[in-house]
């Protein structure tokens, strides 16, 4: 087996002299191939590109015949280079033309060249293209050979990756495809733009070392002050059993001490990249074959390398720029993951649209993106290694699709689509002052749902009549510390004075569960959503829940006030929080505080025990608000955050519909105003339903109001009420009336 001249190391610093010649891109390409020819003592080094239309493409080659440069295409999954693109794995072959796979090519002129040794071209795990060398002799390329090879083949990625072999071959703009990525719709709305990565990829500059020692040297020194701080946060959760799941913690540590790991990332130094660049290639390397994992476990970990690998970068090339930029024109977030307070850091003026890894519809980014009205899809698999920043992104927030550098097509449809949108938002806002009554003369009350302050701004754009649901929590989930009373009553101060006198619903706080304060304890709970939250919290730490009381009815300043209690389970629940807002209400009293007139307090229906004292609580309490997402998820039993039972029931079910008529008929006969605040409410054919089953007043998100009262314009509501009554009575089978009630609609004009 022939020995290789001068090894890596040589060819690296050849190949940087070669990088830094005044040359044209293709120049400098061909120049690189006779480089690693003779480094490897090989007849032939040939590199293949993967194109926009995942083609790949004979870019530069050496022994192969010139002519075929730019002529030879194959298929991304075909002959030996696709396969080594589709697998992202080397491969090693003393007489290729026996493989099953390989691909004979005349043009090339490759008939006379037996040994094969191929490395996909890689950055982030995605493959840019194909890099191999070919000998006439049955040679068996050694593990050493094969790691040079793809030490080099790294260094030509980044020229892929920075754009550098752009306009060459016979497509220009190489190799970014335009892709699709199929999420979770999170906040309506389409959005067109350009990526801004939030937290953008450490750029690593320098790929070969000048001294590989000193390399070494930087690559340990990283690796222990990497250690010890995962070490001491791994410590911090043990203490305080919170911050960082520990769980995750804990396998980033087992990460940090592999091995294995370690050893490739010294064995990259050692072929002459520097440390930061081993770090990054090491990381392409485990990233490619994780991608191409189907159990999602092992993908998961991907995440937990990733974040080991950055922080090691960060510890050798510094943390990159501290806070952001002021954000470009129609700028598109892209991030793994993020919190609330962070999307508020954003300049929402010049945000067209977020993507996100993870993020449920009820995370509280998603929340915030609601109020903010900024599209929004997540759960878009490892979103940020396959765009770049400045990418053109359009993001889908009705069906959940994202398009990374979409083609001329996808782009001017989506454009018409905007256009389309704006239109139709115009003749909602036509509907603005026009009573929300339906044809045959019964007024639906329409109400907003609000989170933070910037959400009462929609009750005059949209006309609503009032907030039907203020789900403070929010405000206390995106402060960085714990709302002091002041701070509070501040706040309640500002919104009532936002809603410019229409009445405000204010739910208590509803923590616990999903509903995280970052500055609280977490409680290890086994079932969180069946844990100790929302009114459970208040009553057996009435402190919170006092401070909240008082706050509020100091701010409404003796105007009408609206409290409302979540999760309430049994009558007797309420009652006990009623005893809690009295004393309040005496003790400011006594204090000369004018108390609000009338203070009206309600409880939300959402667990299912209280269908069975329906008659009692609309006794005891003032109003009712029927939380249908949390009641749908304890009725069914179906967890609202998991994409995988979130279809297995439906709203408009036999069993659901009897379980709204319920609470709609009891309500009425107690004379006990009731409304429905869940997501259900500001759907357009689920609430043609339940105006069917009698309910007269809706909570919903602002951009669901124009929609919804358009349908209501339309609506024979007594007819409705008919079709339902006679189908509930006699499905047997439990189905859904969605097919019945859609067909109704369209049949009858009714905008759904
Ligand atoms: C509900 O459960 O329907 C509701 C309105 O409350 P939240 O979504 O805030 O839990
Ligand atoms: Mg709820």
């Amino acid at each position: 087996m022939p020995a290789a001249l001068g090894g890596p190391r040589l060819l690296l610093r050849r190949l940087r002299e070669a990088m830094a010649e005044p040359v044209s891109p293709q120049a400098r390409l061909d120049r690189i191939v006779v480089l690693i020819a003779a480094n490897v003592v090989a007849e032939v080094c040939s590199v293949y590109v993967l194109r926009d239309d995942n083609i790949l493409e004979l870019f530069a080659t050496e022994g192969l015949n010139r002519e075929a440069v730019h002529l030879t295409r194959l298929r991304a999954d075909e002959g030996l280079v696709g396969l080594i693109a589709s697998t992202a794995e080397p491969l090693a072959l003393s007489d290729a033309q026996k493989h099953p796979a390989f691909s004979y090519r005349p043009e090339t002129g490759e008939e006379v060249y037996h040994a094969f040794l191929g490395v996909p071209l890689l950055r982030a795990g995605h493959t840019l293209g194909v890099l191999t060398v070919q000998n006439k002799t049955y040679r068996v390329y050694s593990e050493e050979e094969i790691e040079a090879l793809q030490t080099t083949a790294m260094v030509l990625s980044e020229m892929i990756a920075s754009g550098e072999l752009d306009g060459l071959g016979s497509q220009a703009g190489v190799p970014r495809q335009a892709l699709m990525a199929r999420g979770l719709a999170l906040s309506d709305g389409i959005g067109l733009g350009h990526v801004v990565l939030h937290e953008p990829r450490l750029v690593v500059k320098t790929l070969i070392a000048e001294n590989v020692d000193r390399e070494v040297e930087r690559l340990d020194a990283a690796i222990g002050s990497v250690r010890s701080a995962i070490d001491a946060l791994v410590e911090r959760g043990d203490r305080i059993g919170t911050a960082e799941s520990r769980e995750v913690l804990e396998t980033v540590r087992m990460f940090a001490h592999d091995q294995g790991w370690l050893r490739r990332m010294r064995e990259a130094v050692a072929s002459g990249l520097t440390a930061e660049a081993a770090v990054e290639r090491v990381q392409s390397d485990n990233r490619a074959r994780m991608l191409r994992q189907s159990d999602p476990y092992l993908r998961e970990r991907l995440h937990d390398l990733d974040d080991l690998a950055n922080r090691l970068l960060r510890a050798l090339i510094g943390p990159g720029a501290a806070g952001h930029a002021p954000l470009p024109e129609n700028a598109i977030l892209v991030a793994r993951t993020m919190g609330p307070a962070a999307l508020l850091d954003y300049d929402a003026g010049t945000l067209r649209g977020i993507v996100l890894e993870e993020g449920g519809p009820t995370s509280h980014v998603a929340i915030v993106a609601r109020a903010l009205g900024i599209p929004a899809v997540g759960e878009v698999e490892n979103a940020t290694a396959l765009c770049e920043s400045g990418d053109a992104i359009i993001v889908d927030g009705v069906a959940g699709e994202v398009h990374i550098r979409p083609g001329p097509e996808i782009e001017s449809s989506y454009a018409e689509m905007v256009r389309l949108r704006a239109r139709r938002q115009e003749q909602y806002r036509a509907l603005r002052d026009v009573p929300a009554i339906t044809r045959d003369g019964v007024k639906i009350g329409l109400n907003l749902n609000a989170g933070l302050l910037i959400d009462f701004s929609h009750l005059d754009e949209t006309g609503a009549e009032g907030v039907g649901l203020f789900r403070t929590e929010l405000q206390f989930m995106v402060a960085q510390r714990m709302p002091s009373a002041a701070e509070q009553q501040a706040l309640y101060r500002q919104a009532f004075a936002a809603s410019g006198g229409r009445p405000v619903t204010v739910r208590t706080l509803d923590i616990g569960g999903d509903k995280i304060l970052p500055y609280m304890a977490k409680l290890e709970e086994e079932n969180p959503a069946l844990g100790w939250r929302a009114i459970r919290i208040g009553l057996d730490r009435p402190a919170l829940l006092r401070m909240q009381l008082r706050a509020l009815l100091k701010a409404a300043e003796g105007r009408p006030l609206k409290i409302m209690f979540p999760m309430v389970a049994t009558v007797h629940e309420f009652i006990e929080a009623r005893k809690i807002v009295d004393r309040e209400k005496a003790h400011l009293a006594r204090h000369g505080y004018r108390l609000p007139q009338p203070c009206e307090l309600g409880a939300m229906v959402e667990v299912p025990s209280l269908l069975f004292q329906i008659d009692e609580i609309a006794k005891e309490a003032d109003f009712l608000s029927v939380g249908s997402n949390d009641l749908m998820q304890f009725l069914f039993a179906v967890d609202r955050e998991n994409r995988r039972v979130a279809d297995r029931f439906d709203p408009l079910s036999v069993a659901a519909l009897r379980a709204f008529r319920l609470i709609a008929d009891r309500a009425k006969a107690a004379n006990c105003p009731v409304t429905v605040c869940g997501e259900i409410g500001g759907r357009p054919l689920d609430a043609m339903a339940l105006i069917g089953l009698g309910f007269r007043n809706l909570s919903m998100s602002p951009a669901a109001l124009g929609p919804l009262k358009a349908m209501v314009l339309s609506l024979d509501a007594g007819e409705v009420a008919r079709l339902i009554e006679a189908e509930m009575t006699t499905m047997h089978d439990g189905q859904t009336l969605r097919p019945l009630l859609t067909s109704y609609a369209h049949d009858n004009g009714v905008p759904i």
